[in-house]
């Protein structure tokens, strides 16, 4: 997809700062952070949400999976962390290219649920 924003950052066409990087996934700092530390997990092949995945990406969402508390482990996160996948519209989601959120580094409500007021 070469209007794709999240696809230009994994293959270097875009500057971002960048906490992780290998064959199949890429992870960076999000532009506005909701917490200390905020930081999105994507794969480089475009995917456009959750919802298009099928047991293909069955590796794929595995090790963006693992690879969350990982990363947040290496960013101080001791104390935990949310992950959060918008999907859809109706999911809230905004970037139509699929991506972990891994949000954390200060104390995050139990209630996970905020209704949009729009
Ligand atoms: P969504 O609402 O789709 O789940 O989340 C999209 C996220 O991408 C938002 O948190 C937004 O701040 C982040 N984002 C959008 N454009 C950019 C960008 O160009 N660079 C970075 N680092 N983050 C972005
Ligand atoms: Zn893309």
């Amino acid at each position: 997809m070469t209007d794709c924003i999240f696809c230009k950052l994994a293959a270097g066409e875009l500057p971002t700062n960048k906490v992780y990087e290998d064959d199949e996934v890429f992870a960076f700092h999000d532009i506005h952070p909701v917490a200390p530390v905020h930081f999105l997990i994507i794969p480089k092949q475009h995917v456009d949400s959750l919802a298009h995945t099928d047991d293909s990406h069955q590796a794929l969402l595995g090790r963006m999976l693992l690879l969350a508390p990982r990363l947040a482990a290496q960013l101080g996160l001791e104390q935990g962390f949310r992950t959060i996948i918008n999907t859809g519209h109706g999911g809230g989601q905004t970037f139509f290219h699929l991506h972990l959120h891994v949000i954390g580094g200060a104390p995050l409500s139990p209630n996970i649920v905020e209704l949009s007021t729009h």
